[in-house]
């Protein structure tokens, strides 16, 4: 008799498919189920040398009858009330432990409630986030775990199994209790936002500022991924600049309409960081671009009424030398705001996470992975709790990077070519090395309006201004 599989799957989407795929190949096998029962046949189909590994399911009854207790069932549909009502419909079909394991892209709020519910209820459930798009679904994302120790270790053989590799170390760890897994999954997605961003503004130097061709931009983005900069988004940025579109034989860039999507979790950052008080600008102001580039009818009408700011640039102006050091110095910034985040909700959510473990998991299989986070992971190590851009290699190297971020604005700026996410991240550090802001006007202007007090920088007991009597 063949034995039954320990593990299923829901929903054999993009990421589901290929999730299930990979868990099979680690030699698992594993049930799956999907809403349209024809594209569980057609993924059964395509399976191949898999086929033996999966046991196909046409109903939610089967499929539950056909994992050996206690199930481990994979849910990979869309977040949100979609995964509140397969929950609904699984429940009575499970035994006492069965464990329930949500791998969307949930709200950590929503992974919360359902770890309420669970705990009432006869079944366990873990959130985890898991990035990598398809292709690292398929052959080893980044897994971020949110649950109970013990029911991570249930499922860590597997979920190491499946996951990314960064020199022989599995990039898939426990980050801490309830909705800590998805939590960590949303600042990646902040930061991915950001990243992308910024290798964006650079493009924009390139092309409106120096007139370069989009081979001339993949050249750049090759040569930046030898170096500081080496990440999967730059290499991408580098093909992506390269690839010549087969309908017109125009740069593929230069047939693509300039309006970004968003599936919302990097405005989930921007929102939750503004909850607890923590300022991430360059990740807020990544958010504001991608809205602002959907409004392109009013940004149309814009440069009809206004005129178009362009000026051109030269090599005088801006370097690719210096471009570089500015997106370094972006990046790291970036990072520090990222994971200064982190470590409030860490602390304000008690989950005690694993700073530099995420910086680990990050380093492979995830859409940020980058060299530059082995260093991040190292730093943290030293201090979890203190600010990136004040551990050793990031202080020296923010020193060696800060003027050509500043002329990287200034240039852009004069250029008419905007570049919110570096000029945020400038702002921001000159913002943390100023011993003296103008904050005493706010509280001076607080105090007038609103009797607000004031604390002051001498001795003298007289925390209100003198206006009242004016
Ligand atoms: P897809 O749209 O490719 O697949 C969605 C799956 O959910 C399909 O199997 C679909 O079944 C099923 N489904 C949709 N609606 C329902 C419903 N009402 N009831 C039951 N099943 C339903 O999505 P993805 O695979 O891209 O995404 C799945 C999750 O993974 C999301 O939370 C997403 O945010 C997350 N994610 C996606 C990444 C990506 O790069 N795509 C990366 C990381 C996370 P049917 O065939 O019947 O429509």
């Amino acid at each position: 008799m063949t034995h039954k599989p320990e593990y299923g799957l829901i929903g054999l989407g993009t990421m589901g498919a290929a999730l299930a795929l990979n868990i099979a190949e680690k030699g698992n096998k594993i049930a799956v189920y999907n809403r349209t029962t024809k594209v569980t046949d057609e993924f059964i189909a395509a399976s191949g040398a898999l086929r033996d590994q999966l046991v196909a399911t046409a109903s939610l009854k089967d499929f539950v009858a056909a994992i050996q207790a206690p199930r481990k069932i994979i849910l990979m549909v869309p977040a949100g009330p979609i995964v509140d009502a397969q929950i609904e419909a699984l429940v009575p079909l499970l035994d006492a432990d069965d464990l329930i394991i949500d791998a969307g892209n949930a709200h950590y709020a929503d992974t919360n409630r359902r770890f309420k519910e669970a705990e009432t209820a006869a079944y366990n459930f873990l959130g985890i986030g898991v990035s990598g798009g398809e292709e690292g679904a398929r052959h080893g994302p980044s897994i971020m775990v949110g649950g109970a120790q013990s029911d991570w270790e249930a499922v860590a053989p597997v979920l190491r199994a499946i996951s990314a590799k960064y020199e022989d170390t599995p990039c898939a760890e426990h980050m801490g209790a309830g909705g800590a897994g998805h939590y960590v999954k949303m600042v990646h997605n902040g930061i991915e936002y950001a990243d992308m961003q910024m290798i964006a503004e650079a493009y924009a130097v390139f092309r409106d500022g120096l007139g370069w061709t989009s081979t001339q931009v993949a050249e750049a983005f090759e040569q930046w991924n030898t170096g500081p900069l080496a990440s999967y988004l730059v290499e991408i940025s580098g093909k992506v600049s390269r690839a010549t579109d087969p309908v017109t034989g125009k740069a593929m860039l230069d047939v693509i309409l300039d309006q970004a999507g968003q599936k919302g979790t990097g405005r989930w950052t921007a929102i939750e960081a503004q909850m607890l008080g923590v300022p991430v600008p360059v990740i807020e102001a990544a958010v504001a671009a991608r809205n602002l580039s959907a409004k392109r009818d009013t940004r149309i009408q814009g440069a009809e009424r206004f005129g178009s700011p362009l000026q051109p640039l030269t090599s005088d102006d801006i370097t690719p030398e210096m471009l570089e050091k500015a997106l370094t110095a972006g990046k790291i910034l970036c990072y520090a705001q990222g994971f200064e985040m982190l470590d409030a909700a860490s602390r304000h959510f008690e989950w005690s996470l694993p700073m530099s473990n995420i910086a680990r998991v990050w380093r492979e299989g995830c859409i940020i992975r980058s060299d530059m986070l082995g260093d991040m992971a190292e730093a943290l190590d030293k201090s979890s709790s203190q600010n990136l851009i004040f551990s050793a290699p990031f202080c020296d190297m923010l020193m060696d990077c800060e003027s050509a971020l500043r002329a990287t604005v200034l240039a852009a700026t004069k250029a008419g070519i905007p570049v919110p996410a570096l000029a945020a991240g400038l702002s921001w550090f000159d913002t943390m090395r100023t011993a003296r802001t103008p904050a005493n006007m706010i509280q001076a202007q607080r105090d007038f309006f609103g009797a607000h007090g004031f604390k002051r920088l001498d001795d003298v007991d007289a925390p209100h201004g003198p206006w009242a009597a004016q």
